[in-house]
This record gives structure tokens, sequence and C-alpha cells, in this order.
């Protein structure tokens, strides 16, 4: 594995510095650091196995939650690195959610409602399978509110994140990050297998003529709402095993930054006799 970016500076190379600029086509989307997959896959359980071992001292603890928002264009593979990332999560302490178009009674209210509801509570992992963040992508894209309104949502994002922070909600949003032609092979992939037709809606295939705003929109969402708080990591994603190496260590490394502990017993065991 010589030449490979060793795991300790793996993730800040995709990490957004909050003010920076964004130019998302010049980031490469088949990045893999030097890597191999035969390194990386048992790097990658290694990080599961943290990932299990931390999620259990947060449930023990009870004071901190850990929110995952992910976040891609069609065929990017949300639900791959869901299925994948799980392998390190135990199913009681986590939860996704999915944000779909809204309901008629999601839309009566403000667009943080009905993601404010399914934040993780304190001890539990969350993984949001797109987000908040739909509201300043599709919703600018399809131009399905006015431009003041999708305009200042961005700073409406980041009070939002600010507020979950400072009740210990940490965040980490994930882009998975393709590119057009990738995108044409997977989909070309999902119409020569038959299982695969459901996944394939006459939207997802005008959506896509609409690429380049995508990615506009995109980066701006990702450039005006990194922050201190909740940064956006641009995680290439067409290396499937790159992709769930870099998204577990960005979550193991989020977890263990907090730093906590088993907290203490309340009884001595030694003063335990069990009949
Ligand atoms: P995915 O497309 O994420 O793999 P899916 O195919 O199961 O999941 P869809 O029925 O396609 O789910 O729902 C996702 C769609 O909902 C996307 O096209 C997305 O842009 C749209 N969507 C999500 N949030 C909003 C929103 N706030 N306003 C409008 N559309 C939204
Ligand atoms: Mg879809």
């Amino acid at each position: 594995m010589s030449g490979a970016v060793a795991l300790d500076h793996l993730t800040k190379r995709y990490r957004l510095d909050p003010g920076k600029k964004v130019a998302l086509d010049e980031i490469p989307t088949d990045d893999k650091a030097g890597w191999s997959k035969d390194d990386a896959r048992p790097a990658t359980a290694k990080l599961w196995k943290r990932l299990l071992e931390r999620q259990e001292v947060l449930a023990a603890t009870d004071t901190h939650a850990l929110l995952i928002v992910l976040q891609a264009m069609d065929a990017g593979g949300k639900d791959s690195t869901i299925r994948h990332l799980s392998r390190g999560l135990s199913v009681g302490e986590a939860e996704v959610a999915a944000f779909k178009a809204p309901t008629d009674v999601e839309r009566a209210h403000d667009f943080l409602w009905r993601v404010h509801r399914r934040v993780p509570p304190l001890g539990k992992i969350g993984i949001f399978n797109r987000s908040h963040y739909e509201d300043v992508l599709v919703v600018r894209v399809k131009e399905l509110v006015p431009k003041a309104v999708w305009k200042a949502r961005y700073e409406q994002i980041n009070a939002f994140e600010a507020l979950l922070a400072s009740a210990n909600v940490h965040i980490v949003k994930i882009f998975l990050h393709i590119s057009k032609a990738y995108q044409t092979k997977r989909l070309k992939r999902r119409l020569d297998l038959p299982e695969k037709h459901w996944k394939l809606t006459a939207d997802d295939l005008r959506e896509r003529k609409r690429w380049d705003e995508y990615q506009r929109a995109y980066a701006d969402a990702l450039e005006r709402c990194s922050t201190e708080a909740a940064p956006w990591y641009v995680v290439p994603a067409e290396h499937r095993w790159f992709r769930d190496l870099l998204v577990a260590r960005i979550v193991v490394e989020r977890l263990e930054a907090l730093g906590l502990e088993y907290p203490p017993p309340t009884i001595d065991p030694k003063d335990v006799v069990l009949e």
C-alpha cells in the first residue's frame, strides 16, 4: 500500500473548509488516494468494529447524538452506502430517515419541521437519506418556491444545524460525488436488469437533463453550509470500496473525537453476590 494516504490524514482531504469556494468539476469523482481494494476492505471492516464500540458508548452515556446527512445525485449510491455503513451499526441504536417529496401536511409547515422531528435523540445515531438540503436543491432547480424563499434557507439551515450542535447533536454531512458519465453507466445497468427497473422513474430521467443546474445548486449548498459545527465532505463515490472506507472513517473520527467513556458503575461489582 505504498503511496496510499494514511488513514489519519484521509478525511481532511475531503472536508470542505468553511467559506472555501467549491468547484465540483475540479474535484475528482474516482479518487482513491492511492488505496487498493485489497487494502481498503479489511481497513474498513476494522473501522466498522470501532464504530460498533463507539455506538455502544454513545448509547451508554446518553449525552450526545450523531447525525449523518447523505446527499447525492440519482444513482450516486446513497442506499448502498447506508447498507455498508450499517455493518458497523447495531440497528436498535440507529435510525435511517428518508426524505421524499413532502406530503400535503409537511408542505403546510416550514421546511425544517419534518426534518427536526427525525433528528436522533441523545444516545443515538441517525442517518438522513436526503435531507433539508433538498429544499435548496430540487426545490431551487425546479423552482418550487420563489428565489427569495430558497435563498434565505442557507442561513436558516446553518442556524438550525448550530442549534442541534449546541444540543450535543453532532453532524457530519456527506455528498457522494459522481460524474455524469458514471451516472449514465449506472442508469444503463438499471435498464439492463429487470429487477432494477422499479428504481427508474420518468422524473429521474427528466431531472438528469438538468445535471449542470443540480451541480451548481450543490456547489452553492456545500459552500454556504459547510461550517465548523457541521462540515460537508465531498466523497468520491465511483469506487464503492473507497467510498465505504472514507465514510466509515469520517463517522468513526467524529465519534472518537467526542472522547466519551463508559459511565462509572453505579454498583461495586465486588459487593455483588449473585445467588
Ligand atoms: P432515492 O431517489 O433517494 O433513491 P426513492 O427513489 O425511494 O429514493 P423517491 O420517491 O425518488 O425516493 O423520492 C425522492 C425524491 O423526492 C427525489 O426526487 C427528491 O428530489 C424528492 N424530494 C425530497 N425532498 C424534497 C423536497 N423537500 N421538495 C421536493 N422534492 C423533494
Ligand atoms: Mg428516486
